[in-house]
């Protein structure tokens, strides 16, 4: 998963970041360095969907994606509205990392373009994969909205799904926070959606 770049790019690609003033603060340093740690990617790209969401990418992000993370984004508010929920239902509150692909399939053969992250919460249980497991999506942080998903060429609507489901987990931690503590474990059965 690790790749080598020269160091010259890794030099431009952070003046690229941190000249943004959306990665400037010591905390989005943060996120951007556990977004590289999840993923062993490096996040060239600086870009924002046409409703105004941040995105970090590893390649230039496609018109597709960006329309695809957008819908999402906008199911999300919906369903959240629904549940009275008020807090950060604004595209300007989140960040997408968007990473490469880990896999193109999953194991029985179907697209399933996913990243693999270390086990962690879910060592020994059917996901385990040998300390690492395939994810759709992963929450990278709170403040401020933070998820990584893995990079499509087909099949977008999984991208929007992708995206309203971590989204809900961060939804969930600022407007309800038990909710969020008894949905935060898929290890311990439960998926997605969760606000219906
Ligand atoms: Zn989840």
């Amino acid at each position: 998963m690790r790749n080598n770049k020269p160091f010259s790019l890794a030099a431009m690609f952070l003046a690229l970041l941190f000249g943004s003033a959306s990665l400037a603060s010591a905390q989005n340093r943060q996120v951007l360095a556990k977004a590289e740690s999840i993923t062993g990617d490096r996040f060239t790209y600086s870009v924002r969907t046409p409703n105004g969401a941040n995105v970090y990418a590893v390649n230039r992000p496609s018109a597709g994606m960006l329309a695809a993370i957008d819908r999402g984004l906008t199911e999300l508010f919906a369903v959240a509205r629904k549940n009275r929920y008020s807090k950060n239902l604004n595209f300007a509150d989140y960040s997408i990392f968007i990473a490469k692909a880990d896999r193109q399939k999953d194991g029985q053969g179907a697209d399933s373009p996913d990243i693999a992250v270390g086990a962690a919460q879910y060592a020994g249980s059917d996901y385990d994969q040998g300390g690492y497991i395939y994810a759709a999506g992963m929450v990278v942080a709170f403040n401020p909205l933070t998820f990584v998903i893995a990079d499509h060429t087909k099949n977008f609507q999984r991208v929007s799904d992708v995206v309203r489901f971590e989204g809900e987990h961060l939804i969930l931690f600022h407007n309800d926070r038990r909710r969020y503590s008894r949905t935060i474990d898929h290890s311990q059965g439960g998926g997605h959606p969760i606000l219906k």
